[in-house]
């Protein structure tokens, strides 16, 4: 069987050093197996994704070393997929719309904490479009606009359990999954969920190298591959490049991008070798850019 792992970045800004350490994790792995590594721009979410970092990405990716094959799979060309896994779902009769806002969200929840053992239902949705009548139902989704969750009790009494899935130091993790996720947005009535089951089942995925922050949704996914009968990949999911406080580097910290790399003069390889030799992954430069930091990273990295 071909192996096939993917990288998936959403192009919400520049790359960081972030995405460098997991693109190089999946260039690694499949290097040393024979796999093909394939991208993938994860671009549903039109409020945070702009096209400008669609070309960002596949420059930053090329001079990192990264090859892929053409054509690349954009998430945005390909929203009849998604509208088609949602319609099976619903032919399931495991999905249900959800008409709450966040704000009616919360104040069910308040409600709730009257209630005891109201801690127990902290982050959780309490159900409350769940039940409704199919006559309610129709009326309310012609006049408001509405959200897919997905009914846990419902889909799980469809598929063989135990849910499981594996990872790739090959333990078997359980899927723990406890409450209703929206699987469809209300702007665009699919999900990150619900699209990257889909795309990995079409891009033939046998892999998924990913950081650890996804771990927690991987019981989704799994649940999503049962339901729409889609083949089961190993995941594979990495530590997270951190800062020296131990901080997760993102792009909304600041965290130092490809191009400012690029801009200081520092090679390929120099950010290779150094994301890729140490023990524990961290960045250790404060997260703002300044010319104190550039300094320390040009030495750092020269020396790699
Ligand atoms: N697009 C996701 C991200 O940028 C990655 C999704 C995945 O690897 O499953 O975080």
């Amino acid at each position: 069987m071909q192996l096939r792992t993917r990288f998936a970045p959403s192009p919400t800004g520049l790359l960081h050093v972030g995405n460098a350490y997991s693109a190089l994790l999946c260039r690694q792995w499949a290097q040393e197996n024979g796999a093909e590594l394939l991208l993938r721009i994860e671009d549903i979410d039109h409020t945070r994704c702009r096209p400008q970092f669609i070309e960002s990405i596949l420059e930053d990716l090329a001079w990192l070393g990264i090859e892929w094959p053409q054509p690349v799979r954009i998430q945005s060309r390909h929203l009849e997929d998604y509208r088609s896994a949602i319609h099976r779902l619903r032919e399931l009769g495991v999905i249900y719309p959800c008409f709450c806002t966040r704000k009616s969200i919360r104040q069910e929840m308040e409600r709730m904490a009257l209630a005891p053992h109201a801690g127990d239902v902290a982050g959780l949705y309490p159900g409350i479009c769940r039940d409704l009548s199919e006559g309610e139902r129709a009326k309310r989704m012609e006049k408001y606009p509405f959200a897919w969750r997905l009914d846990i009790g419902k889909a799980l009494a469809k598929v063989e359990l135990p849910l499981i899935w594996r990872e790739a130091d090959g333990t078997a993790q359980a899927a723990l999954i406890d409450h209703d996720e929206v699987i469809g947005r209300k702007d665009i009535s699919f999900s990150y969920h619900l699209s990257v089951v889909v795309d990995d089942a079409i891009q033939g995925i046998t892999d998924i190298i990913r950081g650890e922050d996804l771990k927690a949704a991987t019981g989704i996914h799994r649940l999503l591959q049962r339901l729409l009968e889609l083949p089961e990949p190993t995941y594979h999911h990495h530590r997270l490049l951190k800062t020296t406080s131990g901080e997760r580097l993102a792009k909304r910290n600041s965290a130092t991008t490809l191009a400012s790399l690029r801009g200081m003069g520092i090679a390929p390889e120099q950010l290779r070798g150094f994301l890729l030799n140490q023990q524990q992954p961290v960045w250790p430069f404060a997260e703002q850019d300044n010319n104190n930091n550039r300094e320390k990273i040009v030495r750092l990295l020269g020396n790699s």
